[in-house]
Parts: C-alpha cells; sequence; structure tokens
C-alpha cells in the first residue's frame, strides 16, 4: 500500500483533464476577444464553460479518488468497529408507534428517538404491523 493517497497516474489524470479544461478556456478567451458583438462571442463563452467543466472534472475525480483511498487506508489501519452489546441489544427490541402500519428495530433511523414501546414480534404482528422495509427486522 502507497503511502500516499494519489498515485503517479492519479496526478498526471489530473494534471491533464486541468490543462486541458484552462486550454480550452484560454482557448476561448482568445477566439472570443476578437469579436466586437456579443452575440459572436456567445459561442465562445459556452467553450469556456464547456472547459471550466473539464477542469472541474478533473479535479472532481481526483477528490473523489483520494477519498476512496483515505478510507481504504482507514479501513486497514482501524478494520471493522466490533459489535458492542449494547449495539446487538437495540438491534434486537422491535418497536413501533401505536398506530404505525410497521414495526422496527430499535436502531432503524426511522424509528430513532421516537421513544416508541418495545415488543416482541408476535405483539406487533398481533397488533397487524408488519416487518419495516428498511431496517428488515
Ligand atoms: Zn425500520
Amino acid at each position: 500500500m502507497s503511502t500516499v493517497p494519489w498515485s503517479v497516474r492519479d496526478r498526471r489524470l489530473l494534471t491533464l483533464r486541468v490543462g486541458a479544461g484552462a486550454a480550452v478556456v484560454l482557448a476561448a478567451w482568445f477566439l472570443a476577444a476578437g469579436e466586437a458583438d456579443l452575440a459572436d462571442q456567445l459561442p465562445f463563452v459556452t467553450l469556456a464553460v464547456i472547459g471550466a467543466l473539464l477542469g472541474m472534472w478533473g479535479i472532481f475525480g481526483w477528490v473523489t479518488q483520494g477519498r476512496r483511498l483515505v478510507g481504504q487506508r482507514a479501513r486497514f489501519l482501524l478494520g471493522a468497529a466490533p459489535v458492542t452489546n449494547v449495539d446487538l441489544a437495540s438491534a434486537e427490541t422491535l418497536v413501533a408507534g401505536g398506530t404505525r402500519h410497521w414495526f422496527h428495530r430499535a436502531d432503524c433511523r426511522l424509528a430513532a428517538s421516537r421513544g416508541w414501546p418495545a415488543a416482541s414480534r408476535s405483539a406487533h404482528e398481533a397488533a397487524g404491523r408488519r416487518a419495516c422495509p428498511a431496517c428488515k427486522p
């Protein structure tokens, strides 16, 4: 595993994309500079916007690649987080609101901080509730 987030290839790709975008913007600027009428400059403005987008695409790809590699490094160094007993307990607890159609794991984002009472699966099913399709209890 390398010690830097971006490889030489990534840096070359960034330089190529940003350089190409800058070249397009500069070309559009030089071409538009010779046109006195604003309507005649409009195609070159469009060309400059395309060049700017090309440069931003290069930067976005570079940052995205770096974030992905930093994430890989973090997972490699830190490993997976251990599952605690508290996580297991809250995941196994099933909650639902009184008039709701779904029952959820206590740690489901749809049920978090609602203060819904816990009950067994059979109690929820007897009340006509079905398992939440998001947390799939
Ligand atoms: Zn849920």
